[in-house]
């Protein structure tokens, strides 16, 4: 069975350089099946987890907005920041979840509610993957 070269890239470096039989990813119009030989595309992604599957196993990416460059043999994440779930910071994550859940409830008038709710999806989205979800 054929496969295709996944890279997921962000400003700090290569997050994933490696090789799929299938991905799936959140786009903003929902999720995208990818197998090789698909048509050339680009999409951008919303805050979710990239599934890359390879034989019998399956890696999971919290991959945070950005933009995925499909063509038949090759499959590129371009993201501001990426983790696979095993370089993931738990103690981390829930940190941030629960400092932008207070900053939402304290409801300041110079808050910017909209980045709030952006670190509060970042953080649940590290949280989901790390816990296998
Ligand atoms: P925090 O508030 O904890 O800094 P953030 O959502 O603001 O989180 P980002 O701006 O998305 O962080 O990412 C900054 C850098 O830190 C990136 O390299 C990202 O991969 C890394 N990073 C952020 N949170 C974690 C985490 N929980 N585990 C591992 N790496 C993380």
């Amino acid at each position: 069975m054929s496969t295709m070269k996944i890279n997921i890239v962000t400003p700090d470096g290569p997050v994933v350089e490696s090789e799929a039989d299938m991905i799936i990813a959140v786009t903003e119009t929902g999720e995208m099946g990818i197998l090789p030989g698909h048509i050339a595309t680009v999409a951008p992604l919303q805050i979710g987890a990239l599934r890359i599957n390879k034989g019998n196993s399956t890696e999971v990416v919290a991959v945070h907005g950005g933009f995925i460059e499909v063509r038949p043999d090759v499959v590129t994440v371009l993201a501001q920041s990426a983790e696979t779930a095993s370089t993931i910071d738990i103690a981390r994550a829930k940190l941030a979840a629960s400092r932008a859940e207070e900053e939402l409830k304290a409801k300041k008038d110079d808050a910017d509610f909209n980045l709030i709710e952006l670190d509060l999806k970042r953080a649940l989205n590290r949280i989901s993957v790390f816990e296998g979800k």
